[in-house]
């Protein structure tokens, strides 16, 4: 079953300085995993065809489809704070791009094999954490923030060893492109300035073509709207709950979508310390650090783009408005997840009293939102169950109520409504996708189909789906998530 697929190749043209084009190594015996019907739409990418050989041979790596040119690229980064030299693409294949609804798609496929970028690794990705890597991009896509979006993944019989011998799999990633900080340092640290500039004038062109116009140094134009999006998606994940795991700078989309999902956690309790990579014994990457750890990535990257500017202040300005561009974005979203239309003075300090409220009793995250989110025409009484500490919650209620009643033209249900659109029913706790994991290890799939489904609309109350909803059970505090995967 052919299908013309218009396959095009804007970075593969930027020549061999920044990738080496190679071929896939092929699986034995792929089966399918899950797939996203929303994300084959956008692609143009009939349900029949996915349903096809040639598609599970072609997202496994096994075939090429005629047009597609494969290629691991070039970066390096910093890794938990230090210089980590060169690193690559050592596990990720692109093909090419396909046409979106809003412009060309880069196609990559992760865990396809070897490429010159692998260093001591594999190539190749468990099933595990390609299961995690499909639903969280999907659900955050769903969540409206910014991401990769995951086309599918196909497992194979094919053994990889981690702390144990696990299968191998694939995942389709999709996103207008995988450029990452850790590109510009690559270019930046080892001299090729010439690159870098290409680098920095091809990411302008397709992506930022406001910096050419803005008055001034493009590429310092061009920090700054990085730091612009990278602000209000750090934003979106503190809102949400969800830590990173690893944000070192060579897992950072310079078009501020999240990328690389490893060990990533959505939030059961409000504990802001969290860290949820066990591999992290420093806690760098904390939930509550993530702010910080984004700016201090950003200053990575202005280095990274000093030999394109003028001067050191350049990069210096630009980096300076993600300090308040942040908090102003975390405190929309926390608004809109309060009911609050507008940002008044006060909402700050609402905010925080209720924040210290969650930590002191670690209270349930996800459940608290959609629970207040009921509350506004409703009964108080489930979200005051989730508080030890009752009457500091009454106190800060009313202050939430009287804030909220003293919204010109302020409507209760209306209110409701929007809560209940931003403060999502379901999120990918880690128990969920391990449920769906194990099941997936033992061959059954349609747990992670009837999570992903959840997923895609987090924000409805669907009958069947209450499991989902609920608090974590007392072994999701024991799952340890790390590097591996
Ligand atoms: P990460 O922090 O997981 O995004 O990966 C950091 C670097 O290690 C990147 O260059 C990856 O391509 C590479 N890497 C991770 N796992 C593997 C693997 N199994 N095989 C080859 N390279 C890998
Ligand atoms: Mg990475």
């Amino acid at each position: 079953m052919s299908f013309p697929l218009a396959w095009t190749h804007r970075f593969a043209d930027l020549g061999p300085d920044f990738h080496t084009e190679l071929q896939p190594t092929p699986l034995p015996d792929p089966h399918w995993v899950g797939q996203s019907h929303a994300v084959a739409r956008d692609l143009g990418l009939g349900d029949a065809w996915m349903q096809s050989i040639e598609a599970l041979q072609a997202f496994t790596g096994n075939a090429m489809l005629p047009g597609m040119r494969p290629l691991a690229s070039v970066y390096s980064g910093h890794q938990f704070g230090h210089w980590a030299g060169q690193l690559g693409d050592g596990r990720a294949i692109l093909l090419g791009e396909l046409p979106g609804p809003s412009g060309p798609l880069e196609v990559q496929l992760k865990g396809a094999g070897l490429t010159p970028y692998s260093r001591m690794g594999d190539g190749r990705a468990v099933l595990r954490s390609s299961i995690r890597e499909f639903l969280c991009s999907e659900a955050m896509h769903a969540l409206g923030i910014p991401t990769s979006r995951a086309l599918c993944v196909t497992g194979s019989p094919g053994k990889v060893r981690r702390e144990e011998i696990e299968t191998a799999a694939v995942v389709t990633r999709v996103a207008p492109s995988f450029i990452r900080f850790g590109h510009f340092e690559h270019f930046s640290h080892s001299g090729q300035h010439a690159q870098l500039r290409t680098l920095a004038d091809f990411v302008i062109d397709h992506f930022y073509p406001a910096c050419r116009e803005a008055p001034g140094n493009p590429y310092a134009a061009l920090l700054e709207a990085v730091s612009a999006r990278t602000a209000e998606m750090v934003a979106q994940w503190q809102a949400v709950g969800f830590c990173h795991g690893v944000m070192n700078t060579d897992n950072m989309s310079i078009l501020g979508l999240t990328i690389d999902y490893g060990p990533f956690q959505f939030l059961d309790a409000f504990i802001p310390s969290h860290i949820c990579n066990h591999s992290d014994t420093g806690g760098r990457y904390a939930y509550n650090r993530q702010p910080n750890i984004a700016y201090w990535n950003l200053f990575a990257l202005g280095q990274a783009l000093l030999p394109l500017m003028d001067e050191q202040q350049q990069a210096l300005y630009a980096l300076e408005p993600y300090k308040a561009l942040m908090p102003a974005a975390l405190q929309r979203r926390m608004n809109d997840k309060l009911g609050l239309t507008r940002v008044e003075d006060g909402d700050a300090d609402l905010t925080e009293a209720l924040m210290k409220l969650l930590a002191a009793d670690a209270v349930d995250f996800s459940i608290f939102w959609r629970r207040l989110s009921h509350a506004v025409s409703g009964d108080l009484e489930p979200v005051r169950d989730l508080f030890l500490q009752r009457e500091a919650f009454d106190a800060w209620a009313t202050r939430w109520q009287e804030r909220l009643q003293s919204q010109p033209g302020f409507d209760a249900a209306a209110t409701q409504a929007q809560m209940l659109r931003t403060n999502p029913r379901v999120v990918l706790r880690n128990h969920l996708g391990e449920v769906a994991i194990q099941r997936a290890k033992q061959g059954d799939f349609s747990e992670v189909a009837r999570l992903q489904n959840a997923l895609e609309h987090p924000f409805e109350e669907v009958a069947g789906q209450e499991d989902l909803a609920d608090f974590p059970p007392a072994w999701a505090s024991q799952i340890e998530i790390s590097c591996s995967s």
